[in-house]
């Protein structure tokens, strides 16, 4: 069988610059170590990471005495300056791309712009938008949404994006956008991060060209998720696994070749072993 591996794989700048701090200050001292929810989406580093000390918590009420790391995808500045204000100590390890999405906002935001974040709301990248918006901005995952805002009372809207989402519908929504208001002033900021981007056509080119697409990465991960979609959306089988230990035998019956594509946050060792269990086939 042939196997098709996706070339840009691995950890993407801003996760392995978020863990390589991380577990400098796990080895560092004895300090203790907390982050508000995982601060990437894979749960195999994850569970890695907590075996060298990190606490997760939900809540910041459930840190006692410690450091807050504060997640790859950001936290809401709100969160931040509560922990200020009970004495922790903060670590960012916001990726800078995400950071620019947040300084855009604020002076979008300061320029009296009603603002548009094509994302996921619950994410927390988004809830992050959101906070140093403070509030002043709708989230819109798909073109229909935009039938629910009330743009009436605004001239100027300004348009941004989640780092992780599909640059199609970016631009399904933009076009929606601009057709439905054409006497608005609209600045649209594709602020879709290049790793993203990259996955994205080389997912979308290896699906094209093979029978089955395995997908490697945290079920939950918002960038890992995308790639599955847009693979299937091209007509191939996609199989979303986390480890090589999901593979099953019978999703190669009859097949000649697999793609495999993973997530910027599925990590070195779990990708070796997958292709590892690929090549026995
Ligand atoms: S996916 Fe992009 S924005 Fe998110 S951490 Fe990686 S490099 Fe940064």
């Amino acid at each position: 069988m042939k196997i098709v591996i996706a070339e840009y794989r691995g950890f993407c700048f801003g996760v392995e610059r978020a863990i390589k701090k991380i577990e400098k200050l796990l080895h560092g001292n004895e300090q203790i170590n907390y982050s508000i929810g995982p601060p990437i989406h894979n749960p195999q580093t994850i569970e890695k990471l907590r075996n060298e000390g990190l606490r997760i918590v939900n809540r910041l009420e459930d840190i006692e005495k410690g450091r807050l790391i504060v997640r790859a995808h950001g936290l809401s500045p709100e969160l931040i300056n509560q922990a200020r204000a009970r004495n922790i100590e903060i670590v960012d390890t916001t990726c800078p791309f995400v950071k620019k999405v947040q300084e855009r906002a604020c002076l979008l935001n300061k320029d009296g712009y009603t603002i548009i974040v094509v994302g996921e709301k619950a994410h927390p990248e988004v809830q992050s938008i959101i906070g140093v918006t403070s509030g002043n901005c709708y989230v819109v995952e798909k073109p229909a949404d935009l039938d629910r805002l009330n743009l009436t009372n605004n001239k100027k809207i300004g348009v941004l994006a989640q780092t992780t989402q599909s640059n199609r519908n970016f631009q399904l929504i933009t076009d929606r956008l601009i057709s439905k208001n054409p006497s608005k002033d609209i600045e649209i900021f594709n602020t879709i991060c290049q790793a993203t981007a990259t996955r994205q056509e080389e997912a979308r080119a290896i699906a094209g060209r093979v029978d089955l697409v395995i997908v490697l990465g945290g079920r939950i991960s918002a960038n890992t998720k995308r790639l599955a979609k847009i693979c299937r959306d091209i007509g191939t089988d996609v199989h979303h696994i986390e480890t090589a230990g999901e593979i099953e035998p019978s999703w190669f019956e009859r097949k000649n070749s697999v793609g495999l594509v993973t997530g910027t946050s599925t990590p070195e060792w779990i990708i070796k072993e997958t292709i590892n269990r690929l090549e026995k086939y």
